[in-house]
This record gives structure tokens, C-alpha cells and sequence, in this order.
């Protein structure tokens, strides 16, 4: 039997799983799916999660089932690429012919004194989990920082607004307005809506130090009983310790068919891998479809495609509390209530109509 082993059960590594099962997996083939959680997490929820929107159940999706793929559930902390062995954290080993490597991403710090210490994270389902008791359990009036106004930066202050109106949230961000890959337009609607929910933007804003409670802006420290930080992310530690050729931000460089140079059983998805967009799941899963092309292809014997059309991706849909939105679709800048219900229906449609 050759056997492929699939790290992380994520948005990309999810995809190749759909694709290969049912049909489509040859005889001589059995799968390894090893991660530290028993079921797949949409992450993408993960700041409904933290400001308790949703529960901890809604956003569990259980990994399918199929006769020649087995589970680990334990934590990677190695890969040997030379010994095609992957090492667990209990001290056992897995050994492979073909991996292929979706462990997603963890906060980046940016070297800022405190920060990984005293702040909380949205970027795994155990960090939105302590994320979700921490902010939950503050008494009336608290005040709460988040670092970062990107996506999730921007959805976790919207969400934490209507989750929680008693509470003070102030968002900081470097740049002059939040959400500077969008239209100025769709950043003006979202800080409109900031501006009618109470929460506070500090613009221009360089977070020097973090320390208990205290944040520090341009050195001036800020009072927060809870800081959330949402301001950079990087490929998984397992990933940023390979000996291999990395981009500017630390992902795996890849050949056109998605595996690591000089080791052609080793493809990178998703988050964790250099592609030409900022990551997403959308990418990730874009990026799954070509590799099972390569996979494919070789297990048949034959020569996968030397180039791939690039990765379409459909745009972006961002919340604004349950009942609003922004987003980006086919070069469209939408606002209101119909991106808010595009998001819902992608992620019903996700959840319910995988196919497993
Ligand atoms: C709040 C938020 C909102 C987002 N919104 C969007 C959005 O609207 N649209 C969009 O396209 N993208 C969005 N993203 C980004 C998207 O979630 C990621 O790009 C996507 O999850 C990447 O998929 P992946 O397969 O690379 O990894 P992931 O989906 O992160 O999966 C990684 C898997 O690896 C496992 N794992 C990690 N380390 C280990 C280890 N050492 N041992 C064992 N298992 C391990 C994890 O448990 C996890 O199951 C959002 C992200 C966040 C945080």
C-alpha cells in the first residue's frame, strides 16, 4: 500500500479529502489524517466564537469517514524530510510516501515585548476558546484592546459590540483607516457603523509593548482588562523549522505542482505554503484541487500538469455583528445586509453541502 499523509484536517486538507473520497482514491492507497483536534474547525468563525455568538459545537464539522483512512489525533512537533517521518508530540512516529503539510498559521508577535504573553488569540480553536472565557467573563464597563484591523480584527470588535454593548472595545491599527485592502468606500461604511456601536478606532497606531493589562501605543500606556491581538499572522512553528527555501513572510516556496523543491512526496497547502495571494481558505482549498490533480496523476503513472491556471478566488465577505456586512465580490464593493446574508449562505452551503 502507498500510504499519503495528510497533516492538519483544515480548509485545505479538508478539500483533498472530498476530492479523493469517495471514488476517486486508487486501491493502493491509505490515508493518515493526523491533527490535534478529533473534527474539522471552521476557522473562519472563530470570532463569533470568541465574542460568544455561536457555540462551540456550531463550528465543528466531523471529519469523514472511509475505509482505508485512518486518524492520529496528537500534536506534529517534527518532520524529517529526508526520513519521511512525521514525529508526535507522544513520541511516536508516522512514516510516509506521499505528505502532504495543511497546519494553517499562529499569531505573529512582530518581536513586540509581552504580546504573545499577555494577549489572547483567535488563531486556534483552544486560543478562541480561552479567548471566549476571557472576554465572557469581564465585569460591566471592561475595557477591551484589539490589536490589528484586518478581517478578523474588524469582525471580533463587531461582533464583541453586540455580543457585549457594555463593554468598551478600542481597536488600533497602524494605518490611517482599517481595512486598507478594501475601497476606501467599504472601509468608510465599516467605520460608520464603529462609530454608531461605540467602538473606538486608534488610528496610526504602533503597539510597543504589552504587559498585564496595560498597552502600550507610541509608548503610552492604555488600560485594558483584556487585549486581543489580531495584528499578523505566520506558517505554523512545525513549518518555520523545515530546512527549506521560505518566502518573505516565511511559507514554504513551492514548484508549480505545490510540492517542496528536491522533495517531490511533499506538497504544502494552505496557509503554510508561498502562493501568489494573501492566504485564505478559499485559497487553501483552491490550491487542494491542483495537488489532487498531482496526486492523481502520479499514483496513475503518469506526468501531472507542468502549470496550473492560476487560483480564482470568488472574494470577500466580512460581518459586521449578525445583521450587516462588507465584502468584495467579482470587483464589487458590497455593504449592508446582503453581504451579511452571502456570508451566512457560503457558510450553511460549507457546513451542510460538503459532500461528506
Ligand atoms: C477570525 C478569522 C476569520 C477568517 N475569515 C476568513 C474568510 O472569511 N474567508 C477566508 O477565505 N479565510 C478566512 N480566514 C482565514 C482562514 O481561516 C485560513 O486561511 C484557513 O483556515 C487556512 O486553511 P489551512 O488548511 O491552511 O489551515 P487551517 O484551516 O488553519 O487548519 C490547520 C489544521 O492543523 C491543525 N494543526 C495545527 N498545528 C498542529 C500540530 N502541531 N499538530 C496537529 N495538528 C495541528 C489544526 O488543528 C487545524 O485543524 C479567517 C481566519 C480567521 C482567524
Amino acid at each position: 500500500m502507498r500510504h499519503l499523509v495528510l497533516l492538519g484536517g483544515g480548509y485545505g486538507n479538508m478539500r483533498i479529502l472530498l476530492r479523493l473520497l469517495p471514488n476517486h482514491l486508487p486501491d493502493n492507497v491509505h490515508i493518515t489524517l493526523i491533527d490535534r483536534v478529533p473534527y474539522h474547525c471552521l476557522k473562519t468563525e472563530y470570532y463569533a466564537l470568541a465574542a460568544g455568538t455561536i457555540s462551540d459545537h456550531d463550528i465543528r464539522v466531523p471529519f469523514p469517514e472511509h475505509p482505508r483512512l485512518t486518524y492520529r489525533f496528537g500534536e506534529v512537533v517534527r518532520i524529517d524530510l529526508d526520513a519521511q517521518t512525521v514525529f508526535l508530540q507522544d513520541d511516536t512516529t508516522v512514516s510516509y510516501d506521499d505528505l502532504v503539510i495543511g497546519l494553517g498559521c499562529e499569531d505573529k508577535y512582530h518581536g513586540v515585548p509581552g504580546a504573545e504573553q499577555f494577549t489572547y488569540s483567535i488563531q486556534s480553536i483552544d486560543k478562541a476558546r480561552m479567548t471566549y472565557q476571557a472576554l465572557n467573563n469581564l465585569p460591566p464597563r471592561s475595557v477591551v484592546g484589539i490589536v490589528g484591523a484586518g478581517l478578523s480584527g474588524v469582525e471580533l470588535a463587531s461582533e464583541l459590540a453586540e455580543s457585549r454593548p457594555d463593554l468598551h472595545v478600542m481597536l488600533f491599527d497602524r494605518g490611517e483607516r482599517i481595512l486598507p485592502m478594501f475601497p476606501e468606500r467599504l472601509s468608510e461604511y465599516v467605520e460608520g457603523w464603529f462609530h454608531e456601536h461605540d467602538i473606538d478606532i486608534i488610528r496610526r497606531s504602533n503597539i510597543t509593548k504589552v504587559e498585564e493589562g496595560v498597552l502600550y501605543n507610541h509608548d503610552e500606556p492604555i488600560h485594558c482588562d483584556a487585549i486581543v491581538w489580531t495584528a499578523g499572522i505566520q506558517p505554523n512553528r512545525v513549518v518555520r523549522e523545515l530546512n527549506v527555501e521560505k518566502d518573505a513572510q516565511g511559507r514554504v516556496v513551492l514548484t508549480n505542482q505545490h510540492y517542496i523543491p528536491g522533495y517531490e512526496n511533499v506538497y504544502v497547502v494552505g496557509d503554510c505554503a508561498s502562493l501568489p495571494h494573501s492566504p485564505s481558505a478559499q485559497l487553501a482549498e483552491g490550491q487542494a484541487e491542483q495537488i489532487v490533480q498531482v496526486l492523481q496523476k502520479r499514483w496513475h503513472g503518469e506526468e501531472p500538469p507542468h502549470e496550473f491556471p492560476p487560483i480564482k478566488l470568488k472574494g470577500v465577505l466580512g460581518s459586521l455583528g449578525k445583521k450587516h456586512g462588507f465584502g468584495l465580490v467579482a470587483d464589487r464593493a458590497l455593504t449592508g445586509r446582503v453581504p451579511r446574508l452571502l456570508k451566512s449562505g457560503v457558510l450553511w452551503m460549507y457546513k451542510y453541502h460538503n459532500g461528506y
